[in-house]
């Protein structure tokens, strides 16, 4: 099995699906090429199931016995590669002794193979599941999932698919990830936050750079930057991140276990050692960046105009609106202040169900010694869209990462070991099964 996991998944890496926002800039062929590779790899499932097409996504529907039905969520689009200083061809595909390397092997051509493979063998040896289960596969994921996830989940909303649980990429077994843990985590997020950009405009009158006025545009936007750096949003402790840090403070050794486990008493002096780092500090705030600065065409001529935009990730119990107050009055009157993208923090999962123990009993079958944690992304992924469907959205990616791999995910040298593979094709079977006969 491990061979044929490791050849579809090369296959697959070999094609280089990448999005782009703006869909003229997609080498369309490249996705076209993509769907013909899963239907050639994968005849039971193009035979037997119902395929609909959004765009270049995929969603397919195997019919059960029942109209209730779970839906699992991936996305074979990657993120591009350049300048990332790969050290290896990143859609090479090469399958070493113990990796299959490449862009998409984690996020999230990996995961897209595995439910391909689950299903296919499924099918073949004639399984029949009790309830209907959906595959949605998205073709632009890493662009905001307009064109596919969007589309889907109002098509499933549309025919009144009466989805029970979805799972989706997000969160993994985690090894020395999290400082001082004792034990694996295996972090299954609950919630996503928000990703909101802003954008600024601040307009001069312009002019030659021989006779400046004292500060121009270019310096006034400086100074708005440095403010909204300089001053943070509040911190605050959801219910996600308190059942979080809860949970794996017992396997966290010497004191920060101890006070991890104490962090709703505890909160207000927690919460300044967890701002010190950036991942920790991102769970317990909304932050604000500034991610694109524009203006000046020439050296010697002052703009009349420069435009900043500030990516804001907007933790539950916050929204769009707060943040755009706050920015407001940090900035003043003088630049212009206008939502790009509104994306609101999403719902969060409740984990005290049925539905969180059967997927944490998966975990704990397939990965062993692991202590299952509930979680908060910073990142977003196409789950957040398909939020109005169910209550139980999960966001868990079966596979072991360690520090290096997490940060290869969009970025160099992305690859899976071929252990990995084997487990996660495992918990994908084991769950999917488990869940389509109930
Ligand atoms: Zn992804």
């Amino acid at each position: 099995m491990t061979k044929r996991l490791a050849e579809s998944l090369s296959l697959a890496v070999q094609i280089p699906t990448i999005s782009n926002a703006d869909p003229l800039k997609e080498d369309r062929e490249v996705f076209l090429r993509f769907q013909a590779f899963l239907e050639q790899r994968y005849p039971n499932m193009y035979r037997e199931l119902e395929i609909k097409r959004f765009g270049d996504s995929l969603l397919y529907k195997w019919k059960g016995e029942q109209d209730e039905a779970e839906l699992f969520l991936a996305h074979y689009d990657v993120v591009p590669h350049e300048g990332q200083g790969w050290t290896t061809e990143p859609f090479g595909g090469e399958i070493t002794g113990e990796h299959v390397i490449g862009r998409g092997t984690l996020d999230d051509k990996g995961n897209c193979i595995l439910l391909h493979e689950v299903v296919e063998s499924l099918l073949a040896e004639g399984f029949k599941p009790k309830k209907t289960i959906y595959l949605a596969i998205g073709a632009d994921e890493e662009v905001g999932g307009r064109r596919g996830a969007v589309e889907m989940a109002a098509y499933l909303k549309e025919i009144g698919a009466k989805i029970h649980t979805i799972l989706d990429e997000g969160g993994a077994v985690t090894v020395d990830v999290i400082e001082g843990a004792r034990k694996p985590l295996a972090l299954i997020g609950l919630a996503e936050k928000g990703s909101t950009n802003f954008k600024l405009t601040l307009r001069g009158s312009g002019g030659h750079s021989s006779m400046p006025p004292p500060k121009n545009v270019i310096g006034e936007m400086a100074d708005i930057i440095a403010k909204i750096d300089d001053n943070p949003a509040k911190v605050a402790l959801t219910s996600t991140v308190q059942a979080m840090f809860e949970t794996m403070a017992p396997y966290i050794m010497g004191v920060k276990g101890k006070l991890l486990g104490r962090i709703k008493k505890l909160f207000p002096v927690v919460s300044k050692i967890l701002v010190s780092s950036p991942t920790t500090n991102s769970l317990v705030r909304t932050t604000t960046t500034v991610t694109m600065v524009k203006g000046g065409n020439a050296p010697n001529v002052i703009p009349a105009k420069v435009e900043a935009i500030v990516n804001a990730r907007i933790l539950q119990g916050d929204s769009v609106e707060k943040v755009s107050t706050r920015l407001r009055e940090l900035i003043g009157d003088k630049a212009e202040l206008e939502v790009a993208l509104h994306e609101e923090p999403s719902k969060v999962t409740p984990h005290d169900t049925q539905e969180f123990e059967l997927l944490k009993d998966s975990i704990e079958h397939i990965f062993g010694d692991v202590v299952v944690v509930p979680y908060l992304m910073s990142g977003g992924s196409d789950a957040r869209h398909y939020q109005d469907l169910s209550e139980h959205i999960f966001r868990f990616s079966p596979v072991v990462m360690t520090k290096k791999d997490v940060a290869s995910v969009h970025s160099a040298d992305e690859m899976i070991t071929l252990d990995n593979l084997d487990k996660g094709y495992a918990f994908f079977r084991d769950y999917l099964m488990q869940r389509s006969m109930r």
